[in-house]
C-alpha cells in the first residue's frame, strides 16, 4: 500500500467504487470516466507503480491481472464480441495513475491503431 495512492485507497474501501470482482489478489472497478459501454479497470491489491517497474517475483500477479480481466470480461457479457485489454505506461501513453492497472475496454466496435 502506497499513501496517498488513489488505488490503493479504493482497495482499502476509503474511496468508493463500483466493484465488479474481487479476490485475494486483484480488484476490478467501473472507470469514473468511461471510454466505452464497458470499461472496467482491473488491479494488484499490491502496489506496483507501472509495467515499467516490474520484477520477476511479479509474475505471478502479472499473469492473475490477465485472469481477472478475462473473468470480468466474461461476467460483464463482451467476452463473445470482444474487447480490448490497455495498460498505459508512463508519459507518452498517458499513464495518470502509478498504481498500474489493465483497462478492459468493450461493448463497443474499436478502431485501430490507438490514438
Ligand atoms: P491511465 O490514464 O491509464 O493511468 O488510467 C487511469 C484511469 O483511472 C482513468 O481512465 C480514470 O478515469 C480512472 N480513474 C481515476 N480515478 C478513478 C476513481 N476514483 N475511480 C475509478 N476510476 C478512476
Ligand atoms: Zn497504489
Amino acid at each position: 500500500m502506497a499513501e496517498n495512492c488513489i488505488f490503493c485507497k479504493i482497495i482499502k474501501k476509503e474511496i468508493r467504487s463500483q466493484i465488479v470482482y474481487e479476490d485475494e489478489d486483484t480488484i476490478a472497478f467501473h472507470d469514473i470516466n468511461p471510454q466505452a459501454p464497458v470499461h472496467i479497470l482491473v488491479i494488484p491489491k499490491k502496489h506496483i507503480p507501472s509495467l515499467a517497474e516490474v520484477h520477476e517475483n511479479d509474475k505471478d500477479i502479472l499473469g492473475k491481472l490477465l485472469l481477472t480481466a478475462s473473468k470480468v470480461a466474461k461476467k460483464l457479457a463482451i467476452s463473445e464480441d470482444g474487447y480490448r485489454v490497455v495498460v498505459n505506461t508512463n508519459r507518452d501513453a498517458q499513464q495518470t495513475v502509478f498504481h498500474i492497472h489493465v483497462h478492459v475496454i468493450g461493448g463497443r466496435p474499436m478502431s485501430w491503431p490507438p490514438g
